[in-house]
């Protein structure tokens, strides 16, 4: 039977004619039939999967050279634009809409020989940690389907966590590649901002939002991103510094030595009081091995998820202004004549609960009255927190924390709140609000079995120096 461990020796197999493209696609298909009832894929595109296959498989026999990622097989969440392909954004605002264009990173991906599978459910244009908020029906976590798998990018995480792709794109404005892995026990990247164009990304909220990957071992996480990061002509936002060698940066094995916490975060009430301890018995591991481990006050950790939702739903208010039924989206089959119903009609009945919350908080913070009190002050705060991130990095190579506060959650237990949702975000806002790459790697087991996993953080920029420190992380726990 087919088994992937990494792309490197994937590639190994394929070379030695132990495998074949056909034989992984045809693997994925049977596991995403056998795992539907998890609703980790809003549609799988089987026929053109085996065709890329095919020609890959032929163009190798023939002796053509093998792109970096030749017959990777990758699952991109329902919010990347992939040309005659359906996207969604998991909302009915945008159910019967066809990308009329290719995101650059997935055209980046494809450039490099990797087969799309399918489009991959998600909260409905990404807002949610739970991936109870899509359109289609909730994702469920493959370990156990009576909880959660995190979100936005649920069907992404669970797609890694049941075997149903090699490698899941996501997008992470507030922590939805790294809640969903560290619930799901996978390995979730979120890049700097910047580092990877976002063309062809739904927005969200474009100052934070980010396309990030899905993997099982650092080595693929960092080919990816290899592939896909880097200046964009259609991108003014994208950064133009140029991309290192992720992958030899890794061979290097230069492993970063000084690392910080922040003391406020493993002191916080709702830090689950087993994570607590383990990640702190994971700090006295690292200082045995030699890391200088620093705890740092950081007084502004209260003030993380309002400037985050704040700015972001200010933000989202502006960015799904078009679709209003007329320039994109759902339109109401009602006959009304007047515009400003017809646009009220179509929106009430094309976005789902949340989304309405969010387009409603980000409309009341930019409003006339509100705007100093509110949107001023959070970009004050943002600002802020840059300048204290300058700060720790002129003097630390890495920064650690807990993902997420508890492991995975019931269905539906978080639902209660929304508050209660948006503070389980806590540790991860703070990497999108300040632009810097963050990963969350699966080191830990709850006693009650569920996985949880360790937020790594380093400056803008150095993910060589994010990822040799994570890969180090993951070969100790094996070892
Ligand atoms: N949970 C956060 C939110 O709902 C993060 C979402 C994201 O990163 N896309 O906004």
């Amino acid at each position: 039977m087919f088994r992937f461990h990494s792309i490197k020796d994937y590639h190994t197999a394929l070379i030695a004619e132990q495998v074949t493209c056909i034989q992984a696609v045809n693997f994925y298909l049977d596991q995403i039939s056998a795992h539907a009832d998890l609703n980790a894929f809003l549609e799988v595109f089987a026929e053109e999967a085996m065709a890329a296959a095919q020609s890959l498989d032929s163009s190798r026999a023939k002796g053509d050279a093998m792109g970096k990622l030749h017959g990777v097989v990758i699952g991109i969440k329902d919010v990347l634009c992939y040309q005659g392909h359906k996207v969604s954004a998991a909302s009915k605002i945008l159910e019967n809409y066809t990308a009329a264009y290719t995101a650059s990173a997935v055209q980046a991906l494809i450039d490099e020989g990797a087969i799309i599978i399918g489009r991959q459910n998600c909260d409905e244009f990404a807002m949610g940690s739970s991936n109870e908020n899509s359109a289609y029906g909730p994702v469920k976590n493959a370990l156990d389907n009576t909880r959660v798998p995190g979100g936005s990018s649920g069907g992404s995480a669970v797609s890694i966590q049941a075997q149903l792709c090699m490698i899941s794109i996501g997008s992470d404005t507030g922590g939805s590649v790294r809640q969903p892995a560290d619930f799901c026990g996978v390995i979730g990247l979120k890049p700097s901002y910047g580092r990877i164009s976002r063309y062809g990304l739904i927005a969200y909220a474009s100052s934070f939002d980010q396309i990030g990957i899905f993997s099982t071992t650092i080595a693929d996480a960092a080919l990816v991103l290899e592939v896909m990061a880097g200046a964009d002509e259609f991108d003014s936002t994208v950064s133009q510094q140029p991309v290192p060698s992720y992958t030899k940066a890794l061979a290097a094995n230069n492993v970063p030595k000084k690392i910080a916490y922040f003391k406020e975060t493993l002191e916080h009430p709702g830090l689950d009081p087993e994570m607590k301890t383990k990640t702190l018995a994971y700090i006295t591991d690292l200082k045995e091995k030699g890391f200088e481990v620093d705890a740092i006050d950081f007084s502004l950790l209260s003030f993380l998820v309002p400037t985050y939702y704040v700015l972001t739903t200010a933000e989202a208010s502006s960015n799904l202004s078009r679709f209003d039924g007329i320039k994109f989206g759902h339109r109401t089959k009602e006959t009304l004549d007047d515009l400003t119903e017809l646009y009220k009609k179509s929106r009430t009945e094309g976005f789902g609960e949340e989304v309405q919350r969010r387009i409603l908080l980000g409309t009341f913070v930019l409003s006339a009255g509100y705007f100093d009190a509110y949107f001023t002050k959070a970009q004050q705060v943002r600002q802020k927190l840059v300048d204290l991130t300058n700060t720790l990095f002129a003097s630390y190579d890495i920064l650690i924390s807990p993902t997420v506060p508890t492991p995975a959650f019931k269905l539906g237990e978080n639902n209660h709140t929304p508050t209660e949702m948006f503070l389980a975000d806590i540790y991860t806002v703070y990497a999108n609000l300040v632009g810097i790459p963050a990963i969350s790697i699966p080191l830990f087991t709850h006693s009650n079995g569920l996985p949880f996993g360790l937020q790594i953080m380093s400056a803008g920029f150095n993910e060589t120096g994010l990822l040799s420190f994570a890969a180090n992380a993951m070969d100790s726990r094996k070892a």
